[in-house]
């Protein structure tokens, strides 16, 4: 895949599939905007690796869930890289638990930012793409948005926001050049998961591939969506689960 000079900035890139995603993008020949909101450290060291690489990277502090921080990360990145190619919405929490134990904060908190997230960021972006007349935006969603999850309300609903809203942004913005889409992950082997897999449920026995996914499972798909051998692709949701959910 190739994506020489291309800008991408990807939210959520400190850490696990977004940090993946960071580097498959530079080894393609990207430049990254490396968006992060606690882990400083952590999005410093892909920034290293990305430029050991040859590439150029920044890391830049943003909450998503804030429209104000992330259009000034945005304004920003524009300035410094002069284009915006790639925007890949990642960033993302859980705060699981059964509706009736669910707090409101709890709720309110996944919501503001898995769903109202890619509100703020796409919104941003979409202004440079469509002055650009082309962009690829990959939103990660998840296969709990699509089949629910007992415990997830919170987190499947944004993650099934999401594929509504990818799909009604494709319409939107395929006159203008711009692609939409997203990937669906089953169980990645990253923070989020870290402590269901710890658990030792037999999940991979349940997975046709037998095995849980790694970051780099994802990270492959968001490079292929976010290259032009993907132009013609646009409002598809594709499912990166080892067949879990077949
Ligand atoms: P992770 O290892 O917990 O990493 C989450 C990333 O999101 C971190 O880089 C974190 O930044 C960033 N982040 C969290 N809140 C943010 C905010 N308000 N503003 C900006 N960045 C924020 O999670 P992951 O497993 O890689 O998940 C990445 C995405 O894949 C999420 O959208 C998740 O829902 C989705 N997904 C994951 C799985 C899975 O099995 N792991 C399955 C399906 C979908 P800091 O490091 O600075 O905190």
């Amino acid at each position: 895949m190739n994506l020489s000079n291309k800008t991408c900035l990807v939210t959520g890139g400190s850490r696990g599939i977004g940090r993946s995603i960071c580097l498959e993008l530079a080894k393609s020949g990207a430049n990254v905007i490396v968006n992060y909101f606690s882990n400083e450290r952590a999005a410093a060291e892909v920034v290293a690796e990305i430029e050991r690489l040859g590439k150029k990277a920044i890391k830049y502090k943003a909450d998503v869930s804030c429209l104000e921080q992330v259009s000034t990360m945005v304004d920003d990145a524009y300035s410094e890289f002069g284009k915006i190619d790639v925007l890949v919405n990642n960033a993302g929490i859980n705060k699981d638990g059964l509706l009736l134990r669910m707090t409101e904060n709890h709720w309110d908190k996944v919501i503001d930012t898995n769903l109202k997230g890619i509100f703020n960021s796409s919104k941003a972006c979409v202004k440079y793409m469509v002055k650009q007349k082309k962009g690829k935006i990959v939103n990660i969603s998840s296969i709990v948005g699509i089949y629910g999850n007992a415990g997830q309300a919170n987190y499947a609903a944004a993650k099934a926001g999401i594929i509504g809203f990818t799909k009604s942004l494709a319409k939107e913005l395929g006159s203008r050049g711009i692609t939409v889409n997203a990937v669906a992950p089953g169980f990645i082997e990253t923070d989020m998961t870290l402590s269901l897999l710890k658990k030792n449920t037999g999940i991979e026995h349940k997975i046709p591939l037998k095995r849980v996914g790694v970051p780099e499972d994802v990270a492959n798909a968001v490079v292929f969506l976010s290259s032009e051998k993907a132009d013609y692709i646009t409002g598809q949701i594709l499912a990166i689960d080892g067949g879990l959910t077949l």
